[in-house]
């Protein structure tokens, strides 16, 4: 980990991506410790140029104290959430009076006087966000054909403008990106500028404090191609919206094209201007839903391969099933999973993975009934369901049956006579004498120990 100094760029999107996901790691491999909270949210992001990120430290910082004390620590958590081998740089700074502030928030764009006719602009694109590495499926069939062709022939499309909406992680800004990359990358357009709406918004309002805004009218509305992020960040916000209608007619009506994404559709962007919505709804729009069960299977072995992580295909099934909110989520979990086996020096194992799903499906945690332990327990153990509620005596029901007490006791709210009863006894004192009878045959048989705690996890998870 060196110290060296880099260069001061402005943080563009990716740096701040990679350093959310990097700080975020080191709290969850560093639980309740603070780490992340005493030294590296106190740090700012600066660059990252595929091998190193850097980040600037305040004057006072104990940089070699920090690097010293949580080299490991730091190393687990670049190799899982950024990349592995890459590097942490820790620039301390040393404020020259009429230096930095103003420099380090700027936003990643040009200004128009850095943007000759003639030259190219990549403003803020991430480069890792592309069509290759997109997956494809049914349920996002039809919106990444058109994005296609949208980046395959921008501006004579007659999607335009693109507009694409869906739920938070679905996948809409890795797919916007992709056209904007993909058609700068066949040479089609050379100015593209992705930018999200609340940087939008930002900005606009900086270049009224600065009485620059005829700057930014221009910067944007000299683009060939404006990728907008999020608009649904646009309502209530009056000026910036005029401002947009106005960049918005300026590039539609040069032909230029325009791509936006929104959590909802256009008719649901309240407060937004209708002959704005009616413009948006006259190009192409159309929806991403969440991902069905082989997409996620696809996305993750994907992305497993990016971190050369070598995943058994009963994991990735695993976490594809059980982690069904969103794509941001089912990626979470997976480089969780990697930080939590290089911290912990552990293989990937089930194990693992059921602890990393059970933190990112709580909401899924219903209360479990005992009718639903039940079927558990007698398709683990292969014997009818009404044989278990039957007072018949045989080794393997008898056995099942107090491992079936022994988890409604554990995981129900239900009363030692309730759970007896739904076993058709009447007694109480059989449930605690099933619990006794469990518990020490857990303490003395591993085996015995994780079957049974991995019919828990299941009958959690499933709940
Ligand atoms: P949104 O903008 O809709 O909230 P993102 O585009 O940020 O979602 O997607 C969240 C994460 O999931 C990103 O890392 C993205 O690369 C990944 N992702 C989403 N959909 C796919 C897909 N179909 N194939 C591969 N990766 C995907
Ligand atoms: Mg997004």
């Amino acid at each position: 980990m060196s110290q060296s100094l880099r260069c001061l760029d402005a943080p563009g999107e990716i740096v701040l991506v990679h350093w959310e996901n990097f700080v975020r790691t080191i709290d969850e491999l560093a639980p309740g410790k603070k780490v992340a909270d005493i030294w590296f949210r106190k740090l700012r992001p600066l660059s990252f140029d595929g091998q190193v990120l850097s980040a600037l430290a305040p004057p006072t910082a104990f940089v070699e104290y920090l690097l010293n004390t949580h080299g490991d620590l730091i190393r687990s958590a670049m190799d899982a959430a950024v990349g592995k081998g890459v590097e942490l740089s820790i620039v301390k700074h040393d404020p020259a009076p009429e230096e930095a502030p103003r420099e380090l928030e700027a936003v990643h764009l040009q200004s128009p006087e850095l943007m000759p006719a003639q030259e190219p602009v990549r403003a803020n694109l991430n480069p890792r966000y592309r069509f290759d590495n997109y997956i494809e499926g049914e349920s996002n069939r039809f919106a990444v054909a058109s994005a296609r062709s949208v980046a395959d022939t921008p501006t004579t499309t007659p999607f335009n403008p693109y507009f694409v909406y869906g739920g938070a992680g679905y996948g809409k800004t890795h797919l916007i990106q992709a056209i904007g990359n993909q058609a700068l990358r066949t040479g089609s357009l050379r100015r593209v500028v992705y930018v999200t709406s609340e940087q939008f918004v930002n900005q606009f309002i900086a270049s009224i404090k600065t009485k620059r805004t005829t700057d930014f009218a221009h910067m944007y509305r000299n683009v060939d191609m404006l990728i907008l992020d999020d608009i649904q960040f646009f309502t209530g916000k009056e000026r910036t919206l005029t401002e947009f209608f106005h960049t918005f007619n300026s590039l539609y009506q040069a032909g230029k094209q325009i791509i936006l994404s929104s959590d909802r559709p256009p008719r649901d962007l309240e407060d937004l201007d209708e002959r704005l919505t009616s413009r948006f709804a006259s190009g192409l729009v159309t929806e991403l839903t969440l991902p069905d069960y082989e997409t996620r299977v696809a996305i993750l072995g994907k992305r497993a391969d990016e971190h050369r992580a070598n995943l058994d295909a009963g994991i990735v099934e695993f976490l594809a099933g059980h982690i069904n909110s969103n794509v941001r989520d089912l990626e979470g979990a997976l480089l969780q999973l990697i930080a939590q086996s290089q911290f912990m020096r552990r293989p990937i194992d089930l194990d693992l993975a059921h602890q990393v799903a059970r933190k990112f499906a709580p909401t899924r945690r219903r209360q479990v009934s005992m009718e639903t332990v039940a079927e558990h327990c007698a398709r683990f153990y292969n014997i009818p369901l009404v044989d278990l509620k039957d007072r018949g005596r045989k080794k393997e029901v008898a056995h099942t049956r107090q491992v079936a007490m022994y988890i409604c006791n554990k995981l129900t709210r239900h009363s030692l006579r309730g759970i007896a009863l739904h076993y058709g006894r009447r007694d109480h004192s059989t449930v605690i004498h099933a619990v006794k009878t469990v518990e020490e045959r857990m303490q003395v048989d591993a085996a015995f120990r994780s079957e049974v705690d991995d019919l828990i996890r299941t009958i959690e998870l499933r709940a």
